[in-house]
């Protein structure tokens, strides 16, 4: 079975050295060595000032809003994996829904400020499949109206935009390091601030607030990372550049076939990718159930992020229909895409796709694959 994404494990044999010395060291979480390291190799690689490793990507998002102190509501995207919102619910803080950009699929400025209510402190925006949001827009919003800006980045490790990480935007970033990322440490995470006060604020908080071995500085969690993850962290995070090239590769592939027959997210400006996911954006949602059927029948298995979109959770409610992200959530189908994906699962995505465009609208596609093919060959090495 293919599926949307696959686990990148690392070398064994390096793994298996770091599990000898947390053996040796007898240290397997608490600040451990691994994890230090870790911290200090990410801030280097990601270029940001501050990076809090914690044991996953949604209580990285709750400890980030105690820390800002967020309270009352906070206006979010309803186009996100679940955790975007439902951390906001956990802290008791309201989630308010404005729409996304129809084109860049993230949440859109121009919706943000007809939303804010009196008691609203916070902008709570996801890079959604790691397509940067229009952060200038966003903060001029939030500076006017004296609110905090949490970035959702679990999809964004390592982008950049204009020349720097992403992630170094608004008060606070969050990252994830879920198995399924692209960057990943088993189950981890992480809290990415330029802010030093707000930095020890976060670390304090991670280890239930105590400060000393004498002092408790207040209610905090238990959100560490532990020593095998950080293990498992140092040997993927070898192999990024590869696995930004591989993937970066195959989404070249999937784009040149697609172009012009199935919609696509619109890049930020100014934004470079990590192909974390690659989505499409089918004509409907029976022409997506049938294609993902076709896919399935193939023994390929994409998947729907996101849907169903977050305002129509009953938990949430009462909200404002937010139309634009439950049509896109209906439409939008993430397809395989890992280091090591298959030549030949990459062909059948492209054929069932476009062969199903085929059958719907009867136009002749059967050649699309050889002309993508043809567009990957440099100009210059052409017949
Ligand atoms: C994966 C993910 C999370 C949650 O991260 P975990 O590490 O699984 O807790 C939050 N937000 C988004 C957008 C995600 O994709």
């Amino acid at each position: 079975m293919i599926n949307v994404t696959k686990t990148f494990l690392g070398d064994k044999e390096q793994f298996k050295q770091y599990i000898d010395r947390i053996y040796e060291t007898g240290w397997l979480t608490n600040h451990g060595p691994l994890s230090e390291q870790l911290e200090e190799r990410l801030k280097a690689f990601l270029g940001v000032r501050n990076i809090v490793l914690t044991s996953n990507g949604t209580l990285a998002l709750q400890v980030a809003y105690q820390a800002l102190g967020i309270k009352g509501s906070a206006i979010t995207t309803p186009f996100s994996f679940v955790a975007t919102s439902s951390s906001l619910y956990w802290e008791k803080i309201r989630p308010i829904f404005a729409d996304i950009d129809p084109h860049t699929w993230n949440l859109d400025p121009a919706r943000i400020e007809a939303c804010i209510e009196p008691d609203t402190t916070a902008i709570v925006a996801t890079h959604v499949f790691g397509n940067p949001c229009d952060v200038e827009a966003i903060q001029a919003i939030a500076d006017r109206h004296g609110l905090k800006v949490i970035y959702d980045g679990a999809h964004a490790f390592g982008v950049r935009y204009k020349g720097s990480s992403v992630l170094g935007r608004g008060d606070v970033s969050t990252l994830s390091f879920h198995a399924t990322k692209l960057f990943h440490t088993i189950e981890g995470g992480a809290i990415i601030t330029s802010d030093d006060d707000l930095a020890a604020r976060l670390r304090l908080l991670c280890n239930f607030g105590i400060a000393d071995t004498d002092r408790i500085d207040g209610p905090g969690i238990n959100s560490k990372l532990n020593e095998v993850s950080a293990a498992m962290g140092l040997c993927v995070l070898d192999h990024v550049p590869e696995i930004f090239a591989e993937r970066a590769e195959i989404a070249q592939r999937y784009e040149m076939a697609f172009a012009g027959h199935l919609d696509m997210q619109k890049p930020q400006p100014f934004s470079e990718r990590n192909y974390s996911y690659f989505p499409v954006a089918l004509r409907d949602e029976s022409h997506l159930l049938k294609s993902r059927t076709r896919l399935n029948q193939r023994e390929i298995n994409p998947r729907r992020y996101f849907y169903p979109s977050l305002d129509t959770l009953d938990y949430l409610q009462p909200q404002r229909p937010q139309w634009r992200s439950r049509a896109l959530s209906q439409r939008v189908l993430c397809l395989p895409i890992y280091p090591g994906l298959p030549r030949r699962a990459q062909d059948q995505v492209v054929d069932t796709l476009l062969a199903d465009l085929d059958t719907e609208h009867a136009r002749p596609f059967a050649s699309v694959r050889e002309v993508a093919d043809f567009a990957l060959v440099p100009a210059t090495e052409r017949p």
